[in-house]
Order: structure tokens, then C-alpha cells, then sequence
């Protein structure tokens, strides 16, 4: 186990067309046993991110630290790190127990019996112990999976890397191995570092969630802090599912400190404690609410609710999804199930203020 440090760390790919900045001076600092995942859109650098951990690439600028120790030159052997990837990248010729037993062989002067008995508890621990002389090739996804996972475990690193290795499953499966993961990690309790494009794998599996977008570090959090606070629009519309929805806003200001929300078809009144948190310069912004936080409420006074039509109606079991339409545009509200408008009708919408966010119209930094 150890911690794993990033410090201002670059990654540019210089290729006879273009070059491209992959990964932008990237901080982080990982403790000991953390879970951290790693979420972004396709191309934003998650998995150079990992490759350069792991050493599959080399590092442009900056510095990789593993327990305190500079490890940007070492070879990846030589980093005791496992990383298991989305392929799998099985061995199609060994069996289970050669595939899981073949690094131990190469890597350490560990006897055969040893070996043997790391193998088995390995598989053991990730239920593959009926598996261990069969053939990748005969194995379904998910069971090639717990191989391929239970081969890095056998290796006991000092840290794992994971590059989206549910991503072959199907969404039942990969649910279930969210949790089998998280089970083993903290059974083993050894630092690790996943890459996926699934924000609600990444909510429900880590300790603390990396954002990033376009090769940039956009928030580290805890799930809970990059859904309540997230630090910009871009956060705010990755994390959470069905995704915040945003309307585009001026900010009108009352002698008295209080204000209005004021865009096409939207005019909410909003008191001086939210506004008292934002520059008196400040008057293009978005509105951002999700989609849990806003109600449909016949009864909701007119100056505190938006009044828009219903589209369409999606019952999905304990939760109705609702579309309106406001000013055009989609807006969604997630609401118990016994709160099922027509659809045509038109509805108020409202919500509580402390669940609004508001974030700057030029950089989408949120401003409350
Ligand atoms: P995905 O989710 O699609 O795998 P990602 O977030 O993992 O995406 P990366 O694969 O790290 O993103 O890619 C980041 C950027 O670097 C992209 O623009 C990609 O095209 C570019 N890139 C990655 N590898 C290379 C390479 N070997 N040569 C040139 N460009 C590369």
C-alpha cells in the first residue's frame, strides 16, 4: 500500500498532424488505501492519466511519486503496481491458474507452492476457484473479469489501476461487480485509482471522485461534495443522473438586496441571502437545479414558480421522470410516483432555495 502522488503533471502527444495536450498539469495527492476514480467525458485523458501511473507512457512534465519515491523512469515492472484493463488482456493459451500465477513467476523469487497458494486465495476471495484450470476462451465476460482482477490481486502491489474494466458487461452484471470491487478493496484495502466514463459508478464506488475535462483537473471530491458543490457547470452537468438542468438568466437586484431570476418564460424571486453571496457586478449567470430538488406544486406562490407544460411522462418503478417544456427547451423533474400530471397540462414548478445553484454566464464557475 502507499500513497501516490501527481505534481503538476503533463502529457503531449506529438504527432506529425497536430500536437495535443492530453493530460494539463494535473495535482493530486492519494492516501494510503484511498479509492479514488477517476470520471470524464471520452478524450479528456483518463486513461493517459493511468498509463502514465502505470508507465505504459512516458511523462511530458512533472513528477509521479509512490510512497514518497520519484517514479516517472522506473520501468512498469519494476513499479509494483497491477492494472487491470478494460480487455482484460487475458492470456488466451494459459489457464486461470496460469494466467493469475504467470507475474508472480516473472516478477518475484516467490517458490511454486507459494505461488500456488496466493492463487488460490485470490480466487478464493473473487469466487473463481471451480475456474482455476479452465481456458479464458470458455468463460463469460464476467468471469473473465474476476481473472483478470484476481490476477492482480495475487501480485499484492502497492497500488492498482483499474481502466474501465465493467465497461464489457451488462448493466446488471456491472452492478453487481461495482459492489464485488468495493468488497475486495476493502477487504485488501489497497490504494487504487479507476478510470471510468460512468459518473454513477464513479458515485457509488469512491472514496473521492477526479473530474476531468479536456486534459484539465476540474474537482476532487468526496460523491457527496461534487454533487452538493460542485465548483462548475461543467461538474454540475456530469455528476448526477438525470443531469441539472440550466436555464440562462439575468440577475435583476432590489433596493432591499433581493432579486428575480429573469429569463424567457422564468421569473423566480430570490432573497438576499442567496444574492449576498455574489459580486454586485455580477448579472449574466445560469440557473442550475436538479432535477430531485424541483417540485411540481399546484399551490406554489406565483413570484417563487415557473409555470411550464408537460411533454412526456417516463414511470421508472418508485420515481416518475417529468419533461416540460420551459421556453422550448427540455426540462426535467424527478418526482414521487404518485405525482403523475397529464401530459399537455400545464404545471408550477418550484423549488427551495438553498438547492439552487448559480453559476457565472462567461466561465461557468458557480457563483452560489
Ligand atoms: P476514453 O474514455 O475515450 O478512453 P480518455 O479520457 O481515456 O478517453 P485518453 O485516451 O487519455 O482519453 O486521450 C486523451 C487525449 O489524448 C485524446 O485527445 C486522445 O486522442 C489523445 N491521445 C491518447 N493517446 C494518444 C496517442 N498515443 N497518440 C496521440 N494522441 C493520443
Amino acid at each position: 500500500m502507499a500513497q501516490l502522488e501527481l505534481e503538476e503533471v503533463t502529457k503531449v502527444f506529438d504527432t506529425s498532424a497536430e500536437t495535443i495536450v492530453a493530460v494539463e498539469e494535473l495535482s493530486l495527492d492519494i492516501d494510503d488505501g484511498e479509492f479514488i476514480v477517476v470520471v470524464g467525458p471520452s478524450g479528456c485523458g483518463k486513461s493517459t492519466t493511468l498509463r502514465m501511473i502505470a508507465g505504459l507512457e512516458t511523462v511530458t512534465d512533472g513528477e509521479i511519486r509512490l510512497a514518497g519515491e520519484r517514479i516517472n523512469e522506473k520501468s512498469p515492472k519494476d513499479r509494483d503496481i497491477a492494472m487491470v484493463f478494460q480487455s482484460y488482456a487475458l492470456y488466451p493459451h494459459k489457464t486461470v491458474r496460469q494466467n493469475m500465477a504467470y507475474g508472480l513467476h516473472l516478477s518475484t523469487d516467490l517458490d511454486s507452492e507459494e505461488i500456488d497458494h496466493r492463487v488460490r486465495e485470490a480466487a478464493e476471495m473473487m469466487g473463481i476457484e471451480d475456474l482455476l484450470d479452465k481456458k479464458p476462451s470458455s468463460l463469460s465476460g464476467g468471469q473473465q473479469q474476476r481473472v483478470a482482477t484476481g490476477r492482480a490481486i495475487v501480485r499484492e502491489p502497492s497500488l492498482f489501476l483499474f481502466d474501465e474494466p465493467l465497461s464489457n458487461l451488462d448493466a446488471k452484471l456491472r452492478k453487481h461487480m461495482r459492489t464485488e470491487l468495493s468488497r475486495i478493496h476493502s477487504e485488501v484495502g489497497i490504494t487504487t485509482v479507476y478510470v471510468t466514463h460512468d459518473q454513477e459508478e464513479a458515485m457509488t464506488m469512491a472514496d473521492r471522485i477526479v473530474i476531468l475535462d479536456q486534459g484539465s483537473l476540474q474537482q476532487v471530491g468526496e460523491p457527496k461534495e461534487v454533487y452538493h458543490e460542485p465548483v462548475n457547470k461543467f461538474v454540475a452537468n456530469f455528476i448526477g443522473s438525470p443531469s441539472m438542468n440550466f436555464i440562462d438568466v439575468e440577475l435583476e437586484r432590489n433596493a432591499d438586496g433581493s432579486g428575480r431570476l429573469v429569463g424567457q418564460d422564468f421569473d423566480y424571486s430570490v432573497s438576499n441571502r442567496l444574492l449576498q453571496q455574489i459580486d454586485p457586478s455580477v448579472s449574466d449567470v445560469v440557473f442550475g437545479i436538479r432535477p430531485e430538488n424541483a417540485r411540481i406544486d399546484p399551490d406554489a406562490p406565483v413570484d417563487g414558480s415557473v409555470e411550464t407544460t408537460v411533454d412526456v411522462v417516463e414511470v421508472v418503478g418508485s420515481d416518475n421522470f417529468i419533461y416540460l417544456d420551459l421556453a422550448g427547451k427540455e426540462f426535467r423533474v424527478r418526482t414521487p410516483s404518485e405525482v403523475e400530471p397529464a401530459e399537455g397540462e400545464t404545471v408550477r414548478i418550484t423549488f427551495d432555495e438553498d438547492d439552487i445553484h448559480l453559476f457565472d454566464s462567461a466561465s461557468g464557475e458557480a457563483l452560489a
